[in-house]
C-alpha cells in the first residue's frame, strides 16, 4: 500500500483515511489553501492552515466543519504524523507532510519561493517523496527580484502622479490583491479597495496586518483618486465604475506578463511579472532541496517538467488532477466571488 495514492477524488491517504486538496466531495479533507481549486465545497471535514480558516469559510459557508493546525505542529492519523509547512503561495498556504515508517511524502499545492512579506516563506521540507505543482515549469518563466518589481510600481506610480491619473490594478482577490496593496502603499499612494478584494482583506484581517485603504465607491472625488491606486478583481475589467473615475491607467499582475504579447492581449497599460507560483529556477531548487527520490508532477507544464527532472537523474511521473494554472485559478475565483 502506498502512503499516496492518486484517485479519482484526489490525492488519497489509505492508511489515514484522509485526502489532500480533494476535486470531489468526500469525508475528511486537508486543505492546502483558499484558493478555489484546491479547496472546494462538499467535504465532511476541513483540517486547514489557522489563516485559511476565516477565508474558506466566507466562500463555503459559514457552517463547514473546520479543524485548525498550526505550522510545524503534528496530528497523528491511524499512526501517519501529519504537519503543515509554510508554502510562502499566499497566505496561510501550507505543504502537507505525511510520514509513516520511514516513508515521508510532502504534497506541496502551490508554491514561491520568494519571499512576498505578506505570506509565510517557503520552508523546503526534507523527504522521500514530493508531489510538486509545475505552472510555470519552463525556463521562459524567471522572475524579477521582488527588488526590481518594488522599483518598477514606484515608477509607475511617480508617472500616474504626474499624469494626474488613476491607476487601477487587476489582481486576484486572495493572495496578489494583498501582495499589490502593500507594495502600492510603500509608494505614499493612497489605495482603494474594491468590494471583492476588500471582503477578502477582511478575512485576512483575522490575523495578518494590512495597510491602510478605502472601499472603493462612486461618490469619491476624481481629485482623490488621481495618482493614487484602486485594486480590483480582473473580473470587474470594463465594469461601468471604471467610465466614472476619470483618466487612468490599467495594469495587470501575473506571471504570464513574462510571455511576449501578454499585455497587449489582455488589455491593459502596464503589466507586472508578479506571480504566487514558482518559476524555474524556483521549482528546480525547491525539488533539489526536498533530497527527494520520487517526483509526482502535478497541474502546469506536467510532461516537459517531468521530463526535465527525469533527466537530472530523480525519477518523476505525472500526475493528472484538477487544480487549474494562475489563469483557471482566477477564473474559479471569479465565479466564487459573483
Ligand atoms: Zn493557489
Ligand atoms: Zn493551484
Amino acid at each position: 500500500m502506498s502512503l499516496i495514492e492518486f484517485k479519482e477524488e484526489g490525492l488519497f491517504c489509505p492508511r489515514a483515511n484522509v485526502y489532500i486538496d480533494p476535486w470531489k466531495p468526500v469525508a475528511k479533507a486537508i486543505i492546502t489553501h483558499a484558493h478555489a481549486d484546491h479547496s472546494r465545497y462538499g467535504m465532511k471535514n476541513y483540517l486547514a492552515h489557522p489563516w485559511s480558516i476565516p477565508v474558506m469559510k466566507h466562500r463555503l459557508g459559514q457552517d463547514i466543519n473546520t479543524q485548525a493546525l498550526d505550522f510545524h505542529q503534528s496530528i497523528s492519523m491511524n499512526g501517519v504524523k501529519i504537519m503543515l509547512h509554510p508554502a510562502g503561495h499566499i497566505p496561510g498556504s501550507a505543504q502537507v507532510s505525511l510520514e509513516y515508517k520511514g516513508e515521508k511524502w510532502v504534497v506541496s499545492g502551490d508554491y514561491k519561493l520568494e519571499n512576498d512579506g505578506i505570506s509565510t516563506p517557503f520552508e523546503p521540507v526534507p523527504c522521500t517523496h514530493f508531489v510538486t505543482e509545475s505552472t510555470f515549469g519552463l525556463p521562459v518563466f524567471d522572475w524579477p527580484e521582488e527588488e526590481v518589481l518594488e522599483e518598477q510600481m514606484h515608477r509607475w506610480r511617480a508617472s500616474l502622479v504626474e499624469s494626474q491619473k488613476v491607476g487601477v490594478v487587476y489582481a486576484y482577490a486572495l493572495g496578489k490583491a494583498q501582495r499589490v496593496m502593500k507594495t502600492m502603499a510603500n509608494t505614499g499612494a493612497r489605495i482603494f479597495t474594491h468590494a471583492a478584494v476588500e471582503r477578502t482583506n477582511e478575512c485576512l484581517e483575522h490575523n495578518i496586518e494590512l495597510p491602510d485603504r478605502t472601499e472603493f465607491n462612486s461618490d469619491l472625488k476624481k481629485e482623490e483618486l488621481q495618482g493614487n491606486i484602486i485594486i480590483a478583481t480582473p473580473g470587474s475589467m470594463g465594469a461601468r465604475w471604471t467610465k466614472k473615475i476619470g483618466p487612468h491607467e490599467t495594469a495587470s499582475v501575473s506571471g504570464w506578463m513574462r510571455m511576449r504579447g501578454t499585455r497587449r492581449r489582455s488589455n491593459v497599460d502596464m503589466g507586472f511579472v508578479m506571480s504566487d507560483h514558482a518559476d524555474w529556477k524556483g521549482l528546480n531548487t525547491a525539488v533539489k532541496m526536498t533530497g527527494a527520490e520520487k517526483v509526482f508532477v502535478t497541474h502546469g507544464y506536467t510532461e516537459v517538467y517531468s521530463k526535465w527532472i527525469n533527466s537530472q537523474g530523480i525519477n518523476a511521473e505525472v500526475v493528472k488532477t484538477a487544480f487549474g494554472d494562475e489563469k483557471e485559478e482566477q477564473n474559479e475565483e471569479q465565479k466564487e466571488l459573483k
